[in-house]
């Protein structure tokens, strides 16, 4: 068996189409914008070039983005006090802090800062809350565009055996819970699980957010499964530094049914996602019916 790879390059593109749409109708009808304000703290390299990709994307999606880059030394109250005037900024329906903050800023304490109604990363205590009761909330990204992509490819979920691997608070916890809402049987492993090998084997849906290159092999993955594959894992192979994911590509499209690749399957999706929860957080700001098939 050869999977289906699933194209989160052209899905992404897809729903950065809708959002662009719908954005579109908003100005011309209610005469609204929606705008995204990112926050980077320092000068992580990797963390500059995702604020730069996110700000080029936003703009292209016809929303207004706003950066907001302040030194690494910045103090928690001067940060604080940023957050405090984009929570009372209209203009603002979107906020992300972009993480890891410097060591000597308390992440949970800046995020809970965040008014969760503009929290489009969905990382906030009550939007956290709020996923876990079934009620309607802002929801993390990556998560999200999994979620999107499986029910695109399944239609359905119910009453399908999904396994996460992985349980942090921005992956494998708000996955599970979306699976869970889509009614799947949902196990969550983790570092202490027993017999991973035996619990991957009893996934109809395989989503692997670990980031351990390659750690999940072909036999692994029951025939027929769905593998979203979160991971991002920089290897050095041939010489050359290389993008792989937590599965071991080669073997599990052998065995899947569908799979995401890596690079162009997850990672695309979760700034699409981000677009798409700027656009739902400004909607009900302004109590306008927010668009169909771009939350959960
Ligand atoms: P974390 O490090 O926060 O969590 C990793 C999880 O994997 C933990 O729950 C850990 O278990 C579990 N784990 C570690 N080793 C093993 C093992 N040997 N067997 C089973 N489980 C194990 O990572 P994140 O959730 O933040 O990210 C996971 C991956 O996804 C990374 O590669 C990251 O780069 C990528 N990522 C990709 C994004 C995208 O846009 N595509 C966005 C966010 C992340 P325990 O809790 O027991 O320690």
């Amino acid at each position: 068996m050869t999977a289906t790879i699933i194209d989160g390059k052209a899905f992404a593109a897809q729903v950065r189409g809708q959002v662009a749409g719908h954005v579109a109708r908003l100005k011309e009808e209610h005469g609204v914008t929606p705008g995204l304000a990112v926050v980077l703290v320092g000068e992580d390299p990797a963390s500059e070039v995702y604020v730069r990709s996110k700000g080029k994307q936003t703009v292209e999606a016809g929303m207004n983005s706003y950066e907001h880059k302040l030194p690494a030394g910045t103090a928690e109250a001067d940060l604080l006090a940023l957050i405090d005037r984009l929570n009372a900024d209209p203009a603002v329906h979107g906020i992300l802090v972009q993480l890891p903050l410097p060591g000597h800023l308390d992440s949970e304490l800046v995020i809970n800062r965040i008014d969760p109604a503009k929290d489009v990363d969905g990382f906030h205590i009550s939007n956290v809350g709020l996923l876990g009761t079934g009620q309607k909330s802002m929801v993390p990204c990556t998560p999200l565009g999994c979620l999107m992509m499986l029910r695109t490819h399944h239609g359905s979920l119910s009453g399908l055996d999904a396994v996460v691997v992985g349980r942090s608070n921005i992956v494998g916890k708000p996955m599970a819970q979306l699976l869970l809402g889509d009614s799947c049987t949902v196990t969550i492993a983790h570092s202490r699980t027993k017999d991973l090998a035996a619990v991957c084997r009893r996934a109809d849906i395989l989503v692997a957010a670990v980031g351990r290159a390659e750690m999940i092999p072909g036999d692994w993955v029951k025939p027929g499964a769905t593998v979203i594959d979160v991971g991002i894992n920089r290897i050095e192979r041939d010489g050359k530094t290389r993008l792989v994911g937590d599965v071991h590509y080669e073997s599990c499209a052998k065995t899947a049914g569908a799979i995401t690749p890596v690079p162009g399957g997850v990672g695309p999706m979760t700034i699409a996602c981000l677009l798409a929860n700027t656009l739902t957080a400004c909607c009900r700001a302004n109590n306008i019916p927010e668009p169909e098939g771009l939350t959960a």
